[in-house]
């Protein structure tokens, strides 16, 4: 029995050992897989609550001071969404049916002075309204191309460089913002990602001008 005894303890020995060995990897991991941040996953409801977004939307070199107006300065589903977008640091591709509302606005074409790459889907009969924001983007030099036919570009959704998807039944309206019930989520999800950021570059391509034809001729209507 004595030399059995013997070979256990040496087995035992070098289990132990390379216990130790490894146990600073094994806690480095454990501590790496805490620390990583969990994807974002977030759902708005709208109506949301009407607060000031004045220090979200300040312009670069503005002086931070506190607004005086009388409006609530705290969170609001609005905010969050402006802040979702204001992370944006390379690119914003917008696929939106209505686009009015002035701080959504705002928040787009001060990514656009930050360098941020975007780009607007829209739809034609909506940005020919009263209130849109379509050709202030335009004006400030954001790239908008829309559709050309009777069925409605109807997408509403965001997404923020090439990561973060911002969808849902919200359109970008005062109106709606402030009086609906919509839902908007928040994800980071690289497959759900992957397929919105392929259906904007079809429809990207699909409304690219140089496709259009402004007066289809009917066939024989010569
Ligand atoms: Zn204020």
């Amino acid at each position: 029995m004595r030399p059995l005894r013997w070979q256990v303890a040496v087995v035992a020995a070098a289990g132990l050992a390379l216990a130790l060995e490894t146990l600073p990897a094994v806690l480095r991991w454990l501590w790496v897989r805490r620390r990583r941040p969990r994807p974002r996953r977030e759902v708005l409801f709208f109506p949301s609550q009407v607060t000031c977004t004045e220090a979200l939307l300040r312009s670069p070199g503005a002086a931070p001071s506190g607004c005086p107006c009388s409006l609530p300065h705290g969170e609001s589903s609005l905010s969050r969404l402006l802040s979702a977008l204001l992370a944006a640091r390379a690119s914003l591709e917008l696929c939106l049916f209505a686009f009015s509302s002035p701080q959504l606005g705002r928040a787009v074409q001060l990514l656009h002075q930050r360098g941020v790459r975007v780009r607007v889907v829209t739809d034609c009969d909506y940005m020919a309204l009263n209130g849109s924001q379509i050709g202030l983007l335009r004006k400030a030099g954001i790239q908008v191309r829309h559709d050309q036919d009777l069925g409605y570009m109807h997408h509403k959704f965001a997404i923020v460089d090439r990561k973060v998807l911002i969808t849902g039944s919200l359109n970008w309206t005062t109106q709606a913002i402030q009086n609906n019930r919509e839902n908007v989520l928040i994800m980071e999800d690289k497959e759900y990602v992957r397929l919105f950021l392929e259906e904007f570059e079809r429809i990207w391509e699909e409304f690219n001008p140089t496709r259009f034809t402004f007066f289809p001729q009917k066939e024989g209507a010569r």
